[in-house]
């Protein structure tokens, strides 16, 4: 009863949020979204900085959008270093606001915050991102295979931010399904979305946070 009482108050919760257009508050999320939101690591945890917001562009979410970093990363190699040399180069190199991606999972299936997903990202293609969550899986998959860790990262981030920002699983796709310049996120990586993989296994965690 109280699973139905607490699942019958989420939804209505997100409901209302869609008729404000509201992100869902972390506090309405259910317990299995809320624990991924309490996983991701922030950007002061991992040494970096914040954005300058009066350089930021805003935006609403409407897509969820896979990535790979498209170099290789070995075992052993630090994250936070990573991101730290990452967000350097984005800003000093690139002349961005920010790391490209909001958000980061490395080998160990950690979640790392990189941009505000309130700022719309960057490319080096001719996309535009704006609306676009942009999630980047560390690794070069043209040549090595996902860890079960970085694809069940993937898809508890991603049913969180479907939650979230009231985005469908059906409005998951790929860097390459936007841009003919690119082949990312990889071969072995786009075969989880190409063969319905990701968004299954999102619908899933949706479904079964919401029967609980
Ligand atoms: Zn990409």
């Amino acid at each position: 009863m109280r699973s139905l009482i607490s699942a019958a108050t989420t939804i209505a919760t997100a409901a209302a949020a869609l008729l404000l257009q509201l992100p869902v508050r972390a506090a309405d999320l259910p317990p299995a979204l809320a624990q991924t939101e309490n996983r991701i690591v922030p950007v002061a945890a991992w040494g970096g900085t914040p954005a300058d917001p009066a350089k930021a562009r805003k935006h609403t979410i409407k897509h969820i959008t896979l990535h790979h970093q498209g170099e290789p990363f070995p075992e052993g190699k630090d994250p936070q270093l990573y991101l730290r040399k990452l967000q350097t180069w984005s800003r000093n190199t690139k002349h961005w606001l920010d790391i490209p991606y909001h958000y980061i999972i490395d080998l160990d299936g950690r979640i790392y915050e990189g941009r505000s997903i309130d700022y719309a990202g960057d490319t080096n293609t001719e996309y535009d991102p704006t609306g676009h969550a942009l999630i980047e899986v560390v690794g070069n998959f043209e040549e090595v295979q996902p860890n079960q860790k970085q694809l069940d990262a993937t898809a508890d981030l991603m049913a969180l931010l479907a939650m979230k920002y009231n985005v469908a699983p059906a409005t998951i796709h790929g860097h390459k399904d936007y841009s003919a310049q690119t082949v990312c996120p990889g071969v072995n990586l786009y075969r989880y979305l190409e063969n319905g993989y990701l968004r299954d296994q999102v619908t899933q965690r949706l479904q079964s946070s919401l029967s609980k």
